[in-house]
């Protein structure tokens, strides 16, 4: 990123202002909403092997318009207040655009955790826990956390059992923490989540013939070329699922420490086998590795999926992106420099509080069960099971012919748990996209997608504040 160029948290608030200009709500609610309402930001001391730590971490809890607040819990050394504000924020839109009837929250410890035993690890999760406790900053009805860059479902059974040590009797306490381990409480199909709502997301955009066209593609994902950049938790769900569902091309795939390149596509379960044995994607067989690490933004493809961190695409090297679609499955992933030059590129951007939304709708569908202490699908699978297999039985009386077994189990089968948080899942992502295009092709003075899901999320916050009376 260059100098000049404007850091995550003022693109975020500059995003904002140029969608703020063009509704009509009261000047003070716009700016009620656009700020960060607590930021909690603490030190403490850890012992790591000899010596003791002072950790940087904080949470933000950007609007609590609705409550509890959600966000996920970023591990990195880039972490600032900064960045978990512009994270913040962007929570509160997402769970907009998606009718997940939450405030927008996140968290971040300023640690590289790779430097760390898993031991020191738990010890900072669990501290920071009781920071969060300590103030008021964690509960089921008050703020939720989730995993996010550097965390996963280790770190939420973490925080799950530091909670649970300080809540005798609270009943829904499992519900401080979504993102566990399905065994700790969690709910299957979250650790995809993200992954899955970019595909969904993707592919929903590709199969609009007119959107193609004007950008020079055909519809449908099946066949296009796509290039990840962060083959962690969300980029390597988004290539796997998007090969495995949508037919398409993995032709790039970027880590920090290199680019892998094959132009006739990346088996990304054989990616996966091999990093899992080498702790490297480079010198996978059949790849070729970039000289340059920074290349991944110039392969030539047709959809970019930027899945690490944020400002990666910038004023600097916008102008070398040859995809015509980037998908934003990282937050903030484009700079506004950046932006620019790409929809003067006439490059179509699916933005982050839309894209990667699929984590925290999953969060909420987690949260939901905690809270309802029972497993999606439990009372009525058999019932609809039952039921399909009488159907199938009276089809055959009067028809007097037999279906096939396989044929019947695919018919009569219950939905698991499984089933019906991708089903929830899918309908969000789908609904969600049509909502956002709709506006825009609606309002002809929304420039773009993002402006559009902007506007779509700030209409329902306002709605709210303008329904507590807050504001006449
Ligand atoms: P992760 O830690 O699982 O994976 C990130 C990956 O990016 C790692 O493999 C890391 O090595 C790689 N990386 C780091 N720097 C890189 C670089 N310069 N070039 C290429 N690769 C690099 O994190 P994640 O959970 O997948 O999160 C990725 C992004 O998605 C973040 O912006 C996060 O905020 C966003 N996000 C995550 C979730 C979620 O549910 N985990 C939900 C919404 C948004």
């Amino acid at each position: 990123m260059t100098t000049q160029e404007h850091s995550f948290y003022t693109t975020v608030q500059r995003n904002y202002d140029k969608a703020a200009a063009l509704t009509d709500w009261p000047k003070g609610l716009l700016a009620q909403i656009r700020e960060c309402n607590s930021v909690y930001q603490m030190r403490f001391p850890v012992k790591v092997g000899n010596h003791y730590e002072v950790i940087e971490a904080y949470r933000v809890q950007h609007s609590q318009h609705r409550q509890p607040t959600k966000g996920g819990i970023r591990y990195s050394a880039m972490v600032d207040q900064e960045e978990v504000m512009a994270l913040a924020s962007l929570m509160t839109y997402k769970c907009a655009i998606v009718d997940v009837p939450f405030g927008g929250a996140k968290g971040g410890i300023k640690i590289s955790p790779h430097k760390y035993s898993e031991n020191d690890l738990k010890k900072i999760t669990r501290r920071y826990t009781v920071e969060l406790i300590k103030k008021g900053f964690i509960g089921p009805g008050i703020d939720v956390p989730a995993p996010d860059y550097g965390t996963g479902e280790r770190e939420m059974a973490w925080i799950l059992d530091t909670y649970l040590t300080f809540s005798r009797g609270e009943i829904d306490a499992v519900a401080c923490v979504t993102g566990k381990p399905v065994n700790q409480n969690g709910i299957r199909g979250r650790t995809e989540a993200t992954g899955r709502g970019v595909y969904y997301g993707i592919r929903e955009a590709c199969s609009n013939a007119e959107d193609m066209k004007a950008i020079g593609l055909t519809p449908g994902i099946a066949g296009k070329r796509i290039v990840v950049q962060g083959f962690g938790n969300v980029g390597s769900y988004s290539a796997a699922i998007s090969q495995n569902e949508g037919d398409a091309k993995i032709v790039g795939v970027a880590e920090y420490n290199g680019t892998i390149y094959d132009p006739k596509g990346i088996d990304v379960a054989k990616l996966l086998k091999h990093r899992k044995k080498t702790g490297s994607i480079l010198g996978m067989a059949g790849t070729k590795t970039l000289a340059n690490k920074q290349d991944w933004i110039s392969i030539d493809c047709d959809i970019l999926i930027p899945a690490a961190l944020e400002n990666q695409i910038n004023a600097e090297n916008a102008h070398k992106v040859k995809a015509k679609i980037i998908a934003e499955a990282a937050n903030g992933p484009v700079t506004a420099g950046a932006e620019e030059i790409l929809l003067e590129m006439g490059i179509m951007i699916l933005p982050d509080m839309y894209l990667n939304a699929g984590g925290v709708t999953v969060s909420y569908f987690e949260w939901l069960k905690n809270l309802s202490h029972m497993r999606f699908g439990r009372m009525e699978k058999r019932f609809n099971q039952n039921t399909y297999s009488s159907i199938i039985d009276t089809v055959e009386k009067l028809t007097h012919q037999n279906i096939g077994d396989k044929e019947k189990r695919i018919i009569t089968r219950g939905a698991d748990e499984i089933d019906l948080v991708r089903s929830g899942l899918e309908e969000t992502m789908v609904t969600a996209y049509h909502n956002i295009r709709d506006l825009k092709k609606r309002r002809k003075k929304i420039p773009d997608l993002r402006t559009a899901a902007f506007i779509n999320a700030l209409d329902k916050v306002a709605s709210d504040y303008m329904a507590m009376g807050v504001f006449p």
